[in-house]
């Protein structure tokens, strides 16, 4: 199985995947239709199915196009049914869809949005956590509030640990400033953000990342953690108060 991320727009990002054993071609979260059909002329593929990870334009703005072109079908949340354009197969939390051959595992993840779902393939262990979890950063909290973000956050923390992280928005070099404003001695960070400073100067995506290395340097995962909770005075303080805190500077970033 192989994943393509296709930039669109200004910083999103558009995945192609590519199941050659059972011939099956997916795209998630398509912006614009115009990316997506180049790299498919190019590769002489066609396509089988658009996935969505929410509603919002900049994932499905070339749902329509995309559709028409090549009859292909829209998978997306069984709660957003009535705002995901064209979509022939909705899903609910927990449940399990067959693309090709491997078993995609959808999870409820509201917060960013009320419908906002990640597609996991369980065997391939790849997530398409659009933008709930970013790498070094987390979707800011539109529909929902903060307690059902870190909720949802939680599940993504539960997935193995070698889970590759695909991820809505190239977003990954401002996420590590911030990250290092507030966690400026984790290591694991400082040397996770040598590593992105390297691809963003040669205009490489930083995606996917490792969900273990996300454990051990993105701040939104790690409220949970002693030294960020004392870093920011909240020493004896709930993870849930920490979490919000830590969203309430990132929107004031
Ligand atoms: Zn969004
Ligand atoms: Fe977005």
């Amino acid at each position: 199985m192989q994943i393509t991320p296709l930039p669109c727009l200004i910083d999103n990002y558009a995945y192609i995947i590519n199941d050659n054993n059972s011939k099956t071609i997916g795209v998630v979260d398509p912006s614009e239709a115009g990316p997506v059909i180049s790299f498919l002329k190019k590769n002489n593929l066609k396509l089988n199915y658009i996935l969505n990870t929410h509603h919002h334009f900049d994932h499905i703005g070339g749902n329509a196009e995309l559709k028409k072109l090549y009859k292909a079908k829209v998978i997306g949340f069984h709660g957003d049914k009535h705002r995901i354009p064209g979509i022939d197969i909705t899903l609910k939390d927990n449940e399990k869809w067959n693309f090709g051959n491997s078993i995609v595992k959808i999870l409820h993840i509201p917060g960013h949005t009320l419908g906002h779902i990640c597609f996991f393939f369980e065997k391939e262990k790849l997530a398409f956590t659009g933008d709930t979890l970013f790498s070094l950063g987390c979707g800011r909290i539109f529909e929902g509030d903060h307690k059902q973000m870190l909720i949802s956050l939680n599940k993504i923390k539960s997935l193995p640990k070698d889970t590759k992280i695909y991820c809505g928005h190239e977003y990954t070099y401002k996420n590590a400033e911030f990250c290092m404003k507030h966690d400026d001695k984790n290591l694991d960070l400082i040397k996770q953000f040598e590593k992105i400073k390297k691809l963003r100067l040669d205009n490489l995506p930083t995606v996917p990342t490792m969900l273990e290395d996300e454990l051990k340097s993105n701040i939104f995962l790690r409220c949970d953690k002693n030294e960020v909770k004392i870093k920011l005075n909240m020493k004896n303080e709930e993870d849930f108060k920490v979490f919000t805190k830590v969203r309430d500077l990132k929107d004031a970033f």
